[in-house]
């Protein structure tokens, strides 16, 4: 009798790229030979070729990059599933599409794009066969976004009034899902809560049943004599005095671990200008704009 075989995840993933091709119509190999490289699979679609390297085992990024220029030399696009990030490759880099599989449930795949997105595998494959990933040097915010307003008590340190101010959640996303923090504050926390789009949502609110009870000072800019200078701030509603943007993060982090959350509203907005940041990555946005087109 043979010895029961076990199939490696890697040879598993393997034949699930041959297969998921086979059902696209595309045709692919199973360890084709090249002039000094063998892919995992090869796949010629249209005008393209493509070679699909899955690494399940550690490989260093250097050894990862010297395969990859065999395949940029013969003009073959080579496309990395790895398990887990090689170390020593911070940045993504258009010259190395590379991604990472994790297996789910009844022996099925899933790539994801650096935690911005995961597709099931056959979703990814049909994606990046017909350019739907595309490398791209900036992230820019999409023109939706969900925010949650969260609203909690703030005394004032001059008159004692109890005001309410609010933080917004999450940070500002990508159409492909890359974080977006516009950090042009003191402290490097998000000033969002500071946006007009916001601070029209936040206005809207305290007009309704739910919200009346909120004492909202108005946000402004205010002369802060801790930084001798003048910043878009919280403030009194009753005696105006500003509330620091130190003092308001320590604040925040309170309730952000802990409790004191008086009101909270979820809503979508549009932003009305886009911010775009530099980060390097491979952008699948789905439906909607790469991150670098204009
Ligand atoms: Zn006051
Ligand atoms: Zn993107």
């Amino acid at each position: 009798m043979l010895p029961k075989q076990t199939t490696s995840t890697h040879d598993l993933i393997k034949s699930a790229i041959f297969s998921s091709c086979n059902d696209l119509g595309v045709p692919a190999f199973q360890e084709y030979k090249g002039r000094d490289w063998r892919a995992d699979v090869y796949v010629a679609s249209d005008a393209k070729k493509f070679a699909f390297e899955i690494q399940m085992s550690p490989q260093s990024l250097k050894r990862t990059l010297e395969r990859q220029k065999k395949y940029i030399r013969d003009g073959v696009i080579g496309c990395w599933l790895f398990e887990k990030a090689p170390s020593k490759l911070s940045d993504e880099r258009p010259d190395l599409p590379l991604f990472y599989v994790t297996e789910q449930e009844g022996k099925s795949f899933s790539v994801s794009l650096s935690g911005r997105k995961e597709l099931k595998l056959q979703d990814f494959l049909r994606n990046f066969l017909i350019g739907n990933v595309k490398f791209c040097d900036v992230a820019r915010t999409a023109r939706e976004q969900k925010v949650k307003l969260v609203f909690y008590e703030m005394e004032c340190w001059k008159c004692k009034a109890m005001n309410h101010i609010y933080f917004v959640e999450p940070s500002f996303r990508s159409a492909c899902n890359a974080v977006i923090h516009s950090d042009e504050s003191l402290w490097g926390s998000d000033k969002n809560a500071h946006r007009p789009e916001i601070i029209a949502l936040a206005r809207e609110f305290i007009e309704t049943e739910q919200g009346k009870h909120i004492k909202l000072g108005e946000i402004k800019r205010r002369f802060s004599k801790t930084v001798q200078n003048s910043y878009m701030s919280f403030g009194c509603y009753s005696c105006n005095s500003i509330f620091g943007d130190w003092f308001v993060m320590e604040a925040e982090l309170e309730i952000k671990y802990g409790h004191g959350q008086v009101a909270t509203i979820e809503r979508s907005i549009t932003l009305n200008e886009i911010i775009k940041l530099n980060i390097p990555h491979w952008c699948f946005s789905g439906e909607l704009p790469f991150c670098d087109s204009t």
